[in-house]
């Protein structure tokens, strides 16, 4: 015999519907409800246990998948990878207090294109303009959605139906399909490339210069270094060239740091303030690589031909939200204080975080770590290097210090499985594998406390 199923109200009614209800609203309980009683409906016959049970069966059940539907997708991870800025996982963590400047502007109106002295229509970007000249001595400043935007957005600017001028040298792919002769492609701009992969020299540029000549670009390598037999010119140079010619040179930065990182004990980059310096007319770079801020795509230079990209009819489609413009100006109001730059701005201090620090930290550890995976695991504490990542200083390494956890038996598979539980946990756990252990790169790990109180989650296998 079978017995009744109960219907939606009756698991409704139960306690375990009622929490729904109150969690997650009737639209979707219900929903979760129907699908969690056609489950039982299906394993009916393998007995019959009464129907209060299975309306509470079916609650608990809804109750359940809600709780799964519910939980964001786009889920705050711990970055152990030792990759500082890791594009995969987001880039820059923000500051403070660009944190607390964004989450004003989304609670309360803000005045993003209102002038306050006169009343009138402002510029989105005057929110920061004064900043970026203070900070890099450029003219004149705009902001867009991203590097890449800022890239293609010059470059349609300045030389849309004209020629371009790049060393086969730079002409760079970076992650998600974003190559420079594609971008110019897509700008309208016909790419003229001059020299060979490894040598390029001024005479290569000055031979190629032709009424049709709208630009010369500089790229930043950034995810790759030509060794060996090689020759570029010089950013000085190539301004130098274009300012004879009457044609001016571009400047994709990439990173672009606002800081000399050699003062903060790490390799020195070229700052956006060298590369104007430097004599580039236009220069592009990101807001969320070694800058330590959202994502944003900087475009700085010359006034007139900064004003110009303002007024491309595209710049609209690449604006920044208020959101991010108050977070960019509260990051770049840290630079105002070097001094204290290396504690407030998340990037640097992580990039300058000593390696002892993460030693005794892999040593505070261990004991739970190991504790938690039992004896079929050797944990113990690891030298690692950490890189930067986004393509900032590619070959630079840095000392670190981690946890490596070695499966007892041989396992190969064992560390795979490893990872998998790591990334279940609930603030999953992204650590790699190196030498057959897995690796846990302590650089990035500031929450101590939130990382031991959820490994007793940690189901390996
Ligand atoms: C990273 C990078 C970009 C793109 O920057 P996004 O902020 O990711 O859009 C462009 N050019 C160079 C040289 C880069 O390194």
């Amino acid at each position: 015999m079978r017995a009744a199923i109960p219907s939606v109200d009756e698991v409704l009614r139960g306690p375990a519907g009622q929490v729904a209800l109150a969690r997650h609203g009737r639209a979707a309980t219900v929903a979760a409800v129907r699908a969690a009683l056609a489950v039982l409906r299906a394993r009916m016959g393998e007995g019959a246990p009464d129907r209060a049970a299975l309306a509470e069966a079916a609650g608990t059940q809804a109750l359940e998948t809600l709780a799964l539907e519910e939980a964001p997708r786009l889920r705050a991870v711990f970055n152990l990878t030792g990759t500082v800025l890791h594009t995969n996982l987001g880039r820059a963590v923000l500051a403070e207090e660009a944190i607390e400047a964004a989450t004003r502007v989304m609670r309360q109106p803000a005045a993003l294109e209102f002038d306050l002295e006169t009343g009138g229509r402002g510029e989105r970007d005057d929110a920061v303009r004064g900043l970026v000249r203070e900070l890099t001595g450029a003219e004149d400043c705009i902001l867009v959605n991203n590097a890449a935007a800022a890239v293609f957005l010059m470059l349609n600017t300045v030389g849309a139906g004209r020629e371009a001028i790049v060393s086969r040298g730079e002409l760079i792919e970076i992650g998600g399909a974003f190559r420079m002769p594609d971008i110019m492609a897509r700008a309208g701009v016909v790419l003229r490339e001059v020299g060979t992969t490894n040598r390029t020299h001024a005479r290569d540029y000055e031979g190629a210069i032709t009424e049709r000549t709208a630009l010369l670009m500089k790229v930043h390598t950034s995810n790759y270094l030509i060794q060996g037999f090689t020759a570029e010119v010089a950013p000085a140079e190539l301004s130098r060239i274009g300012r004879a010619h009457g044609v001016p040179v571009l400047d994709d930065l990439g990173s672009g740091t606002l800081v000399d990182l050699s003062t903060y004990g790490l390799r020195r980059e070229r700052t956006v303030r060298d590369a104007l310096g430097d004599g580039a007319d236009l220069v592009a770079f990101s807001g969320d690589k070694l800058l330590g801020g959202p994502q944003a795509g900087f475009i700085v230079g010359r006034a007139d031909l900064v004003r110009a990209c303002a007024k491309n009819p595209i710049k609209r489609a690449m604006r920044l939200d208020k959101i991010r413009l108050a977070a960019l100006e509260a990051t770049l109001r840290l630079y105002r204080d070097p001094d204290r730059l290396a504690q407030r701005l998340p990037t640097l201090r992580l990039l300058t975080r000593k390696p002892e620090e993460m030693r005794a930290l892999a040593g505070r550890l261990l004991p739970a770590v190991s504790a938690q995976l039992g004896p079929a695991w050797q944990v113990a504490v690891a030298e690692c290097a950490s890189q930067i990542g986004s393509g900032a200083l590619p070959l630079e390494s840095l000392p670190s210090a981690g946890l490596s956890l070695t499966p007892c038996d041989g396992d190969g598979r064992a560390p795979e499985r490893l990872l998998a539980a790591l990334r279940a946990l609930p603030t999953p756990v992204i650590g790699r594998i190196a030498q057959g252990a897995v690796l846990l790169d302590l650089r990035c790990l500031e929450d101590e406390a939130g990382f031991v109180a959820q490994l007793g989650a940690l189901k390996e296998g």
